[in-house]
């Protein structure tokens, strides 16, 4: 197979159209058998659910050449089953786990070609999305959905070594108790906008935010979840109903307990005893891990101890654990890489 002609070490993160994406509709209660399809371009009601109610949930997965040049994809099951409960809370039809996982396993074989080659350090991005796509003034669900997966060739987050980020604590709030801090909707995207841009104008790359409840717990981002190493080096998660359940994360807890031998503590992490700690990371599947330098608070800014150049040793261990399985090059636990060709 003819790879596309890009240059893979200039490619960034952004949409890129390919030849063929993943299609199916449900109407009448039931989801047809769905195909793949080339036209990138969705025709809609002006009425559609979607557009007034915000009735919309999405997922981000990669798939990647491995050493030996398989193509994979990476736990799909896993955003199968995140995307049923979105949907599932959001009122919306459950795409079942099986057809999910076959819609992106298609979609991704049909755009071979543009599957980043291994060492390159990009991969392909997959987004499946779903919408109220039927007419609904009244506000209630949509009549009729859409699911629909796409495809686009994505750079490394990081060029060159992983630099440490300086990031916030936001004086908005991300998701409430109770509320869809836990599932991937697009409305949780939407009012995170105007915090995130405030704070890129400001100088920092990403708001952390608190429990709204007490402002006193960490959460996450806007976009990633949050992990911590204490002085002791066990791997701190900070626990909530509210985060979303990051992929990236549970794996790398999973990789620093069976294969770094790390203590992982996941309880509710205080902002207060966050200058205690070695390390702090982002993570998500994006950019896998981004280690954090500065933390800015009102009360002042934790500088972490691993500084602002390079990132803290038992983030970059676990970093090149969990890449190294998604390119093949280490052994994986059981079911978590899948072979697309
Ligand atoms: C998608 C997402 C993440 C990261 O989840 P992954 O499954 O690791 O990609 C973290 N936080 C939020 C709010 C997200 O929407």
């Amino acid at each position: 197979m003819e790879k596309k002609n890009i240059d893979w070490s200039k490619l960034g993160f952004g949409y890129t159209r390919t030849d063929y994406r993943w299609h199916s509709e449900w109407k009448d209660g039931a989801w047809d058998e769905g195909g793949l399809v080339s036209d990138e371009y969705i025709h809609l009601l002006e009425s559609a659910c979607v557009f007034h109610y915000s009735q919309s949930c999405f997922e981000g997965m990669k798939a990647y050449t491995t050493k030996n040049g398989d193509i994979v994809t990476f736990r799909p099951d896993m955003n199968a089953e995140r995307m049923m409960d979105s949907a599932a809370r959001l009122e919306m039809p459950v795409y079942p786990k099986d057809k999910f996982v076959h819609a992106v396993i298609e979609t991704i074989h049909a755009n071979a070609a543009w599957v980043p080659p291994y060492g390159t350090g990009c991969s392909l991005y997959v987004r499946p999305v779903m919408i109220g796509s039927g007419p609904q003034i009244g506000v209630a669900p949509a009549p009729s959905y859409m699911f629909r997966v796409f495809v686009m060739p994505v750079g490394a987050y990081f060029k060159g070594a992983v630099k440490p980020l300086r990031v916030r604590v936001s004086d908005f709030d991300r998701a409430a108790p109770r509320g869809t801090g836990h599932i991937k909707a697009g409305l949780n995207y939407a009012m995170s906008l105007h915090p995130t841009m405030e704070a890129h104008r400001e100088g920092f790359a990403e708001n952390i935010y608190l429990d709204p409840a007490t402002r006193t717990y960490v959460e996450e981002t806007g976009g990633a979840n949050i992990l911590f190493v204490d002085k002791d080096n066990n791997l701190i998660v900070p626990k909530s109903d509210s985060i979303l359940p990051s992929i990236t994360r549970r794996s790398l807890v999973y990789v620093g307990q069976k294969y770094l031998g790390l203590n992982v503590i996941e309880r509710p992490v205080a902002l207060e005893e966050v200058k205690g700690f070695k390390e702090c990371a982002l993570c998500g599947t994006a950019a896998v891990l981004a280690p954090v330098g500065e933390i800015h608070t009102k009360e002042g800014v934790i500088a972490l101890p691993s500084g602002m150049d390079k990132m803290g040793e038992v983030s970059a261990k676990l970093r090149t654990t969990l890449t190294g399985i998604q390119n093949g090059e280490i052994e994986a636990p059981e079911g978590w890489i899948v072979k697309v060709c």
